[in-house]
C-alpha cells in the first residue's frame, strides 16, 4: 500500500535507505510491467502507456537522466498545450510489500512498482478484505 499518513507509523525510520536500494535492484523499472522511473507519457483508452519522454527517450533533458521536478515539468507543459482527451502522467514508482504487510521489509517481499501495477496489486488485497468483513460480518448474524 502508498505510505499515507495513518499508517506511516508502520514503516521503519530506514525506510528512504529500503525504497532506495530497491529502486537500484529493480533498476529503477517497474518490476510487473518495465516502466522507467519518472517516464513521460500518458495511458490511452485501454489502460495502455504511450511514452513520450522522461526516462524513456533521450530528449531535451538529457538520456534517461529526468529527475521528478524535471518530468512534472515536462508533463504540465504537455498537459497545457495538449487536448484534455488524454492527461499526461510521471510515471513514479512506489515500493510495493507483495504480502501486503508493510512491517515486513525482507527484501524478497518488495518490488518497485508503478502507480497503475500498485493499485492492481492492492485491489486484490482489498477485495481479499472485503470478503473477509462480509464473511465476518455474516457470522456475526448468524450467531
Ligand atoms: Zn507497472
Amino acid at each position: 500500500m502508498p505510505i499515507l499518513k495513518e499508517n506511516k507509523s508502520l514503516y521503519p525510520d530506514n525506510w528512504k535507505q529500503i525504497r532506495a536500494e530497491i529502486l537500484n535492484r529493480d533498476h529503477h523499472k517497474c518490476k510487473w510491467c518495465r516502466l522507467p522511473n519518472y517516464a513521460v507519457g500518458y495511458r490511452d483508452h485501454s489502460g495502455e502507456f504511450i511514452p513520450n519522454g522522461g526516462n524513456l527517450y533521450c530528449d531535451a533533458a538529457g538520456c534517461g537522466e529526468l529527475e521528478y521536478v524535471e518530468a512534472r515539468e515536462m508533463v504540465k507543459e504537455y498537459n497545457s498545450w495538449h487536448s484534455e482527451e488524454y492527461r499526461w502522467i510521471v510515471i513514479v514508482l512506489t515500493i510495493a510489500h507483495l504480502d501486503h504487510d508493510p512491517q515486513n521489509n525482507d527484501f524478497e517481499n518488495l518490488a518497485a512498482l508503478c502507480q497503475r501495477c500498485h493499485n492492481r496489486h492492492d485491489i486484490k488485497d482489498r477485495q481479499r478484505n472485503r470478503k473477509k468483513r462480509i464473511t465476518k460480518d455474516q457470522f456475526e448474524l448468524a450467531i
